[in-house]
């Protein structure tokens, strides 16, 4: 592709960083992108979520941001987690091209010029794929085993080794922002939206204090959102199953009257009645499971809660036309 965007001062990029607790790394951080910034001869925000850290992030931040007009810091009222964190980000950004990274130096931001390229050629969406993992064997086998299932699954296609790390354009940045379910999972929203993607390999590093904010219980709900809200496979499973039980039935009820009627023998003993009792009770119990979280989504949704809430933030674009501080009425989004 030749180049479509050109790139110049009056070219705005904005940088999104989720932070929890991320305290040790964040002036270093800070510089190493803003070096990277300053040498494309653009204009920027940096915009810093604070979600919710319990360490001083949030000072170190807002002494950032002092300095730097170019930096933005929504600090949460709460720990609301990773993806509303960057959702909190994604609303606040004005970018022409909106680059979302992890706060922890796992998203090597040297792939940010290689984002921009791929903007400028016409891309709308540039993502990161992730190769070389340096997480250990477990997590790395883990997170190919989920890729694999939900790319065999899922109703929409997302790439393998796709994280958060990438550049989307304004226009989709304003698509993926307006939509409204809670349980988010931004790559599988990325790659449903469409327009012109490309992903790039890059080598992920290793986290730089090897203490992960999220969590495995929070890679589990994570996958578990991303599974459910871009797969009826869970359901359409059940259909299967169902129907698998039901020739079961057939075959067992025939079995038996065949017994009872023509050959007179009584009938089979209690292991074959156990066995089959508890294969219908399993059954019944998971579909009631899959079922319920399908249930809890819908509940969810229907309660539209907010995703996130803000209670300050430094050098917020919305009010530099207005007055230095957060109104009361941006407590809610
Ligand atoms: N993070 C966040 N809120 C959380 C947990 C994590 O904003 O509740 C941030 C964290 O500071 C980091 C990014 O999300 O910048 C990814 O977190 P982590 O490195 O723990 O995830 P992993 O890379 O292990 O998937
Ligand atoms: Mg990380």
């Amino acid at each position: 592709m030749s180049t479509i965007r050109e790139i110049s001062r009056d070219t705005r990029i904005s940088v999104v960083l989720p932070a929890f607790n991320e305290s040790a790394i964040l002036s270093d951080l800070y510089r190493i992108v803003i070096d990277i910034l300053e040498k494309l001869n653009v204009t920027y925000e940096m915009i810093f979520i604070n979600d919710g850290s319990t360490d001083n992030s949030g000072e170190i931040l807002d002494e950032i941001a002092k300095k730097d007009p170019n930096v933005i810091v929504i600090h949460l009222s709460r720990n609301f987690g990773h993806q509303p964190a960057l959702q909190a980000g994604l609303e606040y950004a004005t970018g022409n091209a909106v680059i979302v990274m992890d706060a922890d130096m796992q998203d090597n931001p040297e792939t940010i010029p290689q984002f921009l390229k791929e903007w400028q050629k016409g891309y709308d969406i540039v993502y990161a794929v992730r190769v070389n993992r340096k997480e250990n064997i477990l997590k790395r086998f883990f997170f190919n085993a989920f890729y694999r299932l939900l790319k065999f699954i899922s109703d929409t296609k997302i790439p393998l080794n796709a994280g958060n790390f990438g550049l989307i354009d304004r226009k989709v940045c304003k698509q993926i922002i307006s939509f409204h379910e809670h349980d988010r999972y931004y790559p599988g929203l990325r790659s449903w939206v469409g327009f012109k993607q490309k992903g790039i390999e890059i080598d992920r590093g290793a986290r730089y204090d090897d203490a992960t904010r999220v969590g495995l219980i929070g890679l589990f709900k994570l996958a578990k959102a991303a599974i459910i809200s871009f797969s009826s496979f869970p359901l359409t499973i059940f259909l299967f199953f169902g129907i698998i039980a039901l020739i079961m039935f057939l075959g067992l009820s025939i079995l038996t009257l065949y017994h009872k009627f023509f050959l007179g023998i009584a009938s089979p003993g209690w292991a074959s009645f156990l066995i089959t009792v508890s294969f219908f009770g399993a059954i019944n119990a998971l579909g009631i499971g899959i079922l319920g979280e399908y249930v809890i989504r819908i509940y969810s949704e229907v309660r539209q809660r907010p995703l996130f809430l803000v209670e300050r933030c430094s050098n917020d674009p919305k009010e530099r036309t207005k007055s230095k501080t957060c109104p009361e009425n941006n407590m809610t989004k």
